[in-house]
């Protein structure tokens, strides 16, 4: 029997068996030496970004697009425009990368954690309503790995209870559910274009709305608290410099050119990988809305059995693919794990927003946590055969699960 690689056998694919990411061609190329040859690189009169953010919001269904540095200072001007701070409390999920939970802390808000769903992995309305009270100003849903949260029920929620939804969407480019885009739903839709994310420029963000007032103050605060159309040094509120360099918008509206194209593949590749994996035992993707009608995939998410591979823990399972040469990325820990909530921490967050936080309790996430096992997005624009073999190599971990456990590490 061939041994898997975690083991010291051959690795089942080459190094260059998965494209690499990010991507890019001559188009990103021509757009960043226009920007070069322009001599505008910045500053809030630059174009690309403001185009670049303009083309993004229709494409997620918006009116109105704002660029930014990047996809946590999206959510900060956002929680600022919808009149979130001090004593406010704001409702997120447990299982999110730390930003969503910083932003609020960022604003003096605190951060109220409520499970997600086992299988979507993403917020649960019914887990919301419960973390309500008169506190309560903002709910952050997060579209985990691009599979989006109910978000017409929390729309609706946090309608007839009169506070805002914000949809921390850097995980959903292109998501669509009953026909409306990610980010599309609530007051604002934040979105990250750092290094790992779907569309990329290294850095970046935006913030789609298709409200106009809120627009505006979301731009102000993030444009040194300038007001649209007024003095260069009339600051009309307390803001900040969160602005897009041309740089990136450069690259952007190039690899937004790219993405239908690009996000169309994945689903695909999606489709066959699913198919691939339907026969092996212990492995079952991450739920997503049937009502969903197109899906964006952050990260292709398994739910892992360890029951299944001899009692080999996600962690080690996910260790032994890479081995294989199979693109793997890192499983999120529960929020209220993370040392910055940790009582007697170093650097904590302010002590009764951690106290909060560490008090939450989120069976669903912490389990995922330790049971998922997360595919780079970059393996799904690999040819169907190729995927077909990540089932093979999966099948030949399992069978030597007994004796990766009894290894140790
Ligand atoms: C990446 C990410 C962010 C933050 O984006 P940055 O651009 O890295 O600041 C926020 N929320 C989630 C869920 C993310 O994955």
């Amino acid at each position: 029997m061939h041994r898997p690689a975690a083991l010291g056998g051959a690795p089942a694919f080459a190094p260059d068996a998965f494209p690499a990411w990010p991507q890019w061609t001559d188009d990103e190329r021509t757009g960043l030496t226009a920007a070069l040859d322009e001599g505008l690189w910045g500053s809030s009169r630059a174009r690309r970004a403001a185009d670049f953010a303009a083309d993004f919001a229709r494409f997620q269904g918006a009116a109105i697009g704002l660029p930014m540095a990047n996809g946590t200072c999206t959510l900060e001007a956002a929680l600022v425009a919808c009149g979130v701070g001090e004593g406010d409390e704001v409702v997120v999920p447990a299982l999110t990368f730390a930003a969503t939970a910083v932003a609020v802390l960022r604003v003096n808000a605190v951060p109220v954690v409520a499970d997600v769903d086992p299988d979507s992995l993403c917020l649960v309305p019914e887990h919301v309503e419960a973390a309500l009270t008169p506190r309560t100003r903002a709910v952050i849903a997060v579209h985990l790995a691009g599979a989006m949260a109910a978000t017409d029920r929390l729309a609706a929620l946090c309608a007839a209870r009169g506070i805002d939804l914000i949809e921390d969407s850097a995980h959903a480019h292109g998501s669509r559910l009953l026909g409306r885009g990610a980010g599309s739903w609530g007051v604002f839709g934040s979105f990250s274009f750092q290094q790992s994310k779907l569309l990329t420029a290294g850095e970046g963000g935006a913030l789609i709305t298709s409200d106009p007032a809120r627009a505006e103050t979301a731009r102000s605060y993030a444009n040194c608290g300038r007001r649209t159309g007024g003095a260069t040094y009339e600051h009309v509120r307390l803001g900040v410099n969160y602005r897009m360099t041309e740089w990136q918008g450069a690259v952007l509206a190039a690899q937004l050119r790219r993405y239908p194209a690009q996000l169309a593949r994945r689903e695909e590749g999606a489709r066959h990988l699913g198919a691939a994996l339907a026969a092996t035992a212990g492995l079952r993707p991450q739920g997503r809305d049937p009502r969903m009608d197109r899906s964006a995939y952050y990260a292709y998410v398994l739910h892992y059995d360890p029951e299944a591979f001899g009692g080999l823990p996600a962690a080690r399972f996910s260790a032994a693919l890479a081995a294989e040469g199979v693109p793997v990325a890192t499983p999120y820990p529960a929020l209220n794990r993370l040392d910055m909530f940790a009582a007697g921490a170093a650097a904590p967050a302010p002590p009764t927003a951690a106290e909060r936080v560490r008090a939450a309790v989120c069976p669903a996430a912490e389990r995922a946590a330790q049971t998922t096992v997360w595919l780079h997005h970059r393996l799904l624009l690999a040819p169907p055969d190729r995927l077909a073999r990540v089932a093979e190599a999966c099948d030949r971990i399992r069978r030597a699960a007994g004796r990766l456990s009894a290894v140790g590490g």
